[in-house]
C-alpha cells in the first residue's frame, strides 16, 4: 500500500477517500479535513478564545492537538464525573496530555462538588447518562461563560453524528435532527456556540492519528454507558459502510445540505429567564441542573 501523495509506505487506507496515507500526509489530510469544517461553517476566528471539552478519550485529546497546532488559544476543559476507576484514569490522561504539550486546562470534580454521577442517579432516581448530560452540559456552559471563551469544540467525529442521525431518523424525532449540526448557536446572553471540527472524520481515523501522534488516551468505553442504544446504530452504520464505502458520508453531508438554510438562531435572549439558585440562563425560574442536584440534598 502507497501514499497517494508520495509513493512513500502508507500506514492508513482511507476507503471513502479512495486513498492510502504515509503518516506526514495523514496529519495533512486530517488537519485538511478539520479546517475544511471550520472555515465551511464558520465556526470561529483565529482570534477567538475557545474551550476544548475533553474526557481523557481520543476524538477530544486529538481535537485539543489540532487546534493548538494550527495555533488557536485553545483551553481544555475536564470534568471529573467521580465514577470509581474510570474518572481516575481518564483524568490522569488528560493531565499527562496537558503537561506533555504544555496546555491549559480546567479541571471540575463532581465529587468535590458533591455531585458526582452515581450518587446523584441514584437519589434522584434517574438514568446515570441522563443525570450525566444534565449535570456535564451545566458545567460546561458554566465555564465557557466565566471563563469569557468565546466558542465550545467538542470532539464528535463523523460515526457520532450520523449515528445519531440515523437514530433521530429513525425514531422520526424531528425536533432532535438539527442537535447533529456541526454549528449550534449561542443561546440568550450566557450560553456560547458550540462546535464540532472532526464531524468530516471517523473514529478509525481520529484513534490513528492518536497513536501516530503519540496522544495517550483512555480506551475504555464509560462502564455506565454499557448497553446504550447508539452503538447499535452505529454498528449498523458500520455494517453499511463496510459493504459500501462512502454511504456514511454521503448520508451526513447530503444532510446537512438539505438544511443548511434553516433559521437555527435559539431562543430570543428576552425569552431568556435567571436561575434564582444559581445564577445561569435557564427557560424556567430554576434551571434544569439546580431542580436535579436539590433532589440529592
Ligand atoms: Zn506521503
Ligand atoms: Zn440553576
Amino acid at each position: 500500500m502507497k501514499c497517494v501523495k508520495c509513493n512513500g509506505n502508507a500506514v492508513i487506507n482511507i476507503r471513502r477517500a479512495n486513498a492510502a496515507f504515509c503518516k506526514e500526509h495523514f496529519n495533512e489530510y486530517f488537519t485538511e479535513q478539520t479546517l475544511k469544517s471550520i472555515k465551511q461553517f464558520r465556526m470561529f476566528r483565529k482570534t477567538d478564545k475557545i474551550m476544548v471539552c475533553v474526557s481523557g478519550g481520543k476524538d477530544s485529546l486529538v481535537l485539543w492537538h489540532v487546534l493548538h497546532n494550527l495555533g488557536c488559544d485553545v483551553t481544555g476543559m475536564y470534568i471529573d464525573l467521580g465514577i470509581n476507576g474510570y474518572s481516575d484514569r481518564s483524568k490522569e490522561k488528560v493531565t499527562a496530555f496537558a503537561d506533555k504539550f504544555g496546555l491549559k486546562t480546567i479541571i471540575v470534580d463532581l465529587r468535590e462538588k458533591g455531585y458526582p454521577i452515581p450518587f446523584v442517579a441514584r437519589r434522584a432516581k434517574r438514568e446515570d447518562c441522563a443525570v450525566c448530560g444534565t449535570i456535564k452540559r451545566y458545567y460546561f456552559n458554566r465555564a465557557a461563560y466565566d471563563g469569557g471563551f468565546d466558542v465550545v469544540a467538542t470532539g464528535h467525529n463523523l460515526d457520532d453524528e450520523a449515528s445519531r442521525l440515523l437514530a433521530n431518523i429513525m425514531h422520526w424525532n424531528d425536533e432532535y435532527m438539527d442537535n447533529t449540526y456541526p454549528v449550534l448557536p449561542a443561546g440568550g446572553k450566557m450560553l456560547k456556540k458550540k462546535v464540532k471540527p472532526l464531524v468530516r472524520l471517523t473514529e478509525r481515523e481520529t484513534a490513528a492519528f492518536a497513536i501516530l501522534n503519540g496522544i495517550d488516551y483512555v480506551m475504555e468505553e464509560c462502564p455506565m454507558s454499557k448497553g446504550a442504544t447508539s452503538l447499535i446504530f452505529k454498528e449498523a452504520l458500520s455494517t453499511i459502510e463496510d459493504k459500501m464505502a462512502g454511504t456514511e458520508i454521503f448520508f451526513y453531508t447530503k444532510f446537512l445540505e438539505r438544511v443548511k438554510d434553516k433559521d437555527r438562531s435559539k431562543t430570543d435572549s428576552d425569552e431568556m429567564k435567571i436561575c434564582q439558585t444559581c445564577g445561569m440562563e435557564s427557560f424556567m425560574d430554576k434551571c434544569t441542573f439546580c431542580r436535579l442536584v436539590e433532589k440529592v440534598k
